[in-house]
């Protein structure tokens, strides 16, 4: 099997715990503890990404062998892996949580690629750690297939995303109480590896900085700034001292802002996004009860734990990032004598999501550049939308049919939901659309420029709940045929896949109120 060159530098550069066992338990003055995975029944590789194996130097004979799933299950290491599971704090629903961690992440090592670039691999779901609080370290089979196939596909909408190698069945059965409602089921488990430069989150730097351990603190934000500088190939990050950790902090705000502005281009909803679910590079971590908006509704969130407050809506997703930033700088305050750089960096967020909201909202719309009565006309059509419960993905993909000189709603008619709705909103969508067409028959862009842009902005295939359910529920009838298809299908979610039109469609009346496709909890 081909064997990466692994550099463990985070182990390296930061203080580890001193005890080797694994149980439950406070760990102070260190940023990571020793953890091997624990072994399972009978690892079976369910599915891989080629993209993420090529990467890695993995062939077609690597990912047959019985090696290949023993490694990635948690039943064996490579040379040059060292197991360990990072310690982390966050805040979860607005309240300061205290220590949280890996609880059932362990990372196996970094991967060093050609060009110098790092890869640390971490298996989700490989056994207890010192951080899992009294919980089984696993994970269950559905929620794997989620994140193993979201993260796929966020990657390849464009977005900042952590990335997934493998998904391995372990054999064994995990117990779940889906809806917290008293009824657990054994379900199927399994593993997912995944991929990014680093997994350090802002509960990372909260951690250490509300203990107090400013040493700790700041060691870890040189470590980030030392790799983030490279995999951002951002070289004025090199070096020390506070102006460099206020520029740094301001790049992390602008990171942000991108990652939201790209959530809210596609319509996806992360749903968990407390402090330890956010990425210090800015990517998309930790795909739990996410969603994706078919009818267009900026207050759903698809998490059943977050229904009272919703917090984790839609449309809150700026507000909760910014809210976040907040704490992150309130972290790094001990680092800084005086708060106004950090004060600067939040206002970068600011600057960075208007502008990217604004670039979107101009090549959703198909217009050269985004004018002020463009954000107004986004904001008129959002009203709409929701109002008359009209398909997201569906209305902006077909929006690039509309033709400036005779404006209808023809190519429009697949989006909407409800007859009536539709009805009772005619008039005041061809009002719409009139306004849309003489601003259009304004806009400079050639026709044929014009519709490649919108559909490089507006994707066709979106990882819908329900695609994912249908999905799930061939894999627990053993059939992997649906994960494999729709990972296919997910490579390229701008183009037009002729003969693919059901992973295009709108929601289906089943979907609606299915658990695992209106409703997800964190149960995984
Ligand atoms: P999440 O809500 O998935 O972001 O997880 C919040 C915290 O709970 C993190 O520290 C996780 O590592 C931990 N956690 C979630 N599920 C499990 C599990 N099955 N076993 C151990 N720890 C878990
Ligand atoms: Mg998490």
């Amino acid at each position: 099997m081909h064997l990466p060159v692994f550099d463990n530098a985070f182990l390296r550069a930061l203080p580890g715990d001193p005890e080797p066992r694994n149980f439950a338990r406070q760990v102070e003055g260190a940023a990571w503890s020793v953890v091997a995975p624990t072994p399972v029944a009978a690892p079976r590789l369910l599915a891989h990404s080629r993209e993420m194996a090529a990467e890695l130097g993995f062939d077609e004979a690597d990912l047959a062998s019985p090696a290949f799933a023993a490694v990635f299950g948690g039943n064996a290491l490579l040379p040059g892996m060292q197991p360990y599971a990072t310690n982390y704090g966050g805040h979860q629903f607005g309240h300061w949580a205290r220590q949280l961690g890996d609880g059932r992440a362990i990372s196996l090592g970094e991967a060093v690629l050609a060009d110098g670039h790092r890869r640390e691999l971490q298996l989700k779901g490989a056994g207890p750690t010192p951080y899992s609080r009294g919980a089984d370290g696993r994970a269950v089979l559905r929620s794997s297939i989620r994140e193993f196939l979201c993260s796929e596909a966020m990657h390849h909408l464009g977005i900042p995303t952590t990335r997934a190698l493998s998904l391995v069945g372990t054999g064994e059965g995990v117990v779940r109480d889906m809806l917290y409602d008293g009824h657990p089921e054994v379900e199927p488990g399994a593993i997912v590896c995944r991929v990014a430069p680093s997994f350090l989150r802002f509960g990372h730097f909260e951690l250490p900085s509300m203990r107090g351990d400013i040493d700790l603190l700041r060691r870890l934000v040189d470590f980030c700034i030392a790799r983030a500088a490279f995999e951002w190939n951002a070289p004025h990050l090199a070096g020390r001292g506070e102006a460099l950790h206020a520029d740094w902090f301001g790049e992390v705000c602008e990171r942000t802002a991108h990652l939201v502005a790209g959530w809210m281009r596609v319509g996806f909803v992360h749903g968990v996004l407390n402090t330890d679910n956010m990425s210090i590079l800015g990517l998309t971590i930790d795909y739990g009860p996410y969603g994706w908006i078919d009818a267009y509704d900026p207050d759903w969130t698809p998490n059943t734990t977050d229904a009272a407050g919703r917090r984790y809506r839609f449309g809150w997703q700026p507000r909760v990032a910014y809210w976040n930033l907040g704490q992150l700088a309130r972290a790094l305050s001990p680092l800084f004598a005086d708060p106004a750089p950090l004060q600067d960096g939040l206002a970068r967020f600011a600057t960075a999501f208007t502008d990217a909201d604004r670039d979107a909202t101009a090549r959703k719309l198909g217009l050269a550049e985004c004018r002020d009565d463009d954000v107004e006309r986004m904001r008129a059509l959002h009203g709409l939308l929701q109002v008359h419960e009209v398909d997201m993905t569906l209305w902006f993909r077909a929006l690039a049919d509309l033709d400036p000189q005779a404006p209808s709603l023809q190519p429009l008619e697949a989006a909407f939901y409800d007859p009536g709705k539709r009805a009772a909103g005619e008039a005041a969508f061809m009002d719409w659309l009139a306004g849309h067409a003489a601003r259009l028959r304004e806009d400079p862009l050639p026709a044929s420029e014009r519709r490649a842009r919108m559909h490089a902005a507006n994707p066709k295939y979106v990882l819908r709940n329900w695609l994912a359910q249908e999905a799930i529920d061939r894999a627990h009838a053993g059939d992997l045929g649906g994960v494999e298809t729709l990972l296919e299908v997910m490579r390229r979610p701008y183009d037009d896949q002729p003969g693919r039109e059901h992973f295009a469609g709108k929601r289906p009346e089943w979907a609606k109120d299915r658990v695992g496709c209106s409703m997800l909890s964190c149960s995984s």
